[in-house]
């Protein structure tokens, strides 16, 4: 299994390929179809989101008009894919707002298992920096978004955000292996265990 990360210009928000014999899925599409998938030479299997606010859908758009992937992401980030107010690129001075139809979406939650690689991609809601967050985890790696990031976490006071349920979603993290891979949704990757040993941030 092949990783590639890509890192948006918007807010530097990273895009993940995780590929095998040509053919992928892409996390968080903040960089274009063509650049993610070096102009349809990998074959999109699927496009996963791992919560709805602009910077990790500013390119949904390309992958929605250039193939035929559905779109796995938490019901509640569904609504958020086209209202600015809710995907919160109303804060900044610009507008992202995405059409994806309904038969293209898929929604996911806690424990959902999608069979589209060798391995599959296993769902743990985290609701905390968003109501719709999740992180996805593949093998020994762990794609977090704004839940976790390498020495930080997401901030919990935006709107959507649910302060109060961070205990419990990082208790989650908790119970997981140490010594996963952690491909967070900005900056570099971790460890699980590093983090959980030495990331100030995160709630006890
Ligand atoms: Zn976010
Ligand atoms: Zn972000």
């Amino acid at each position: 299994m092949q990783i590639k990360r890509f890192r948006a210009k918007l807010i530097k928000a990273n895009c993940y390929l995780v590929a095998e014999n040509g053919r992928g899925i892409v996390i968080d599409p903040s960089v274009d179809y063509d650049e993610a998938t070096d102009g349809g030479a990998i074959t999109l299997l699927g496009v996963f989101i791992t919560h709805g606010h602009f910077d990790h859908i500013a390119a949904l758009d390309s992958y929605v008009k250039k193939s035929a992937a559905a779109v796995y992401l938490h019901r509640a980030a569904y609504p958020k894919l086209g209202n600015p107010e809710l995907n919160c690129s109303a804060l900044f001075p610009f507008e992202i707002k995405v059409a994806v139809p309904e038969e293209r979406a898929r929604f996911i939650g806690d424990g959902s298992e999608i069979d589209l690689l060798s391995t599959p991609v296993r769902v743990i809601e985290t609701p905390g920096h968003s109501d719709c967050s999740v992180c996805f985890m593949i093998a020994d790696m762990l794609f977090t978004g704004d839940t976790l990031f390498k020495d930080g976490i997401g901030r919990a006071d935006l709107p959507g955000s649910v302060p109060n349920a961070l205990v419990d979603s990082f208790s989650k993290l908790r119970s997981l292996n140490p010594t996963l891979t952690v491909y967070p949704g900005h900056g570099e990757a971790t460890s699980l265990g590093r983090e959980i040993a030495g990331n100030l941030y995160i709630p006890r």
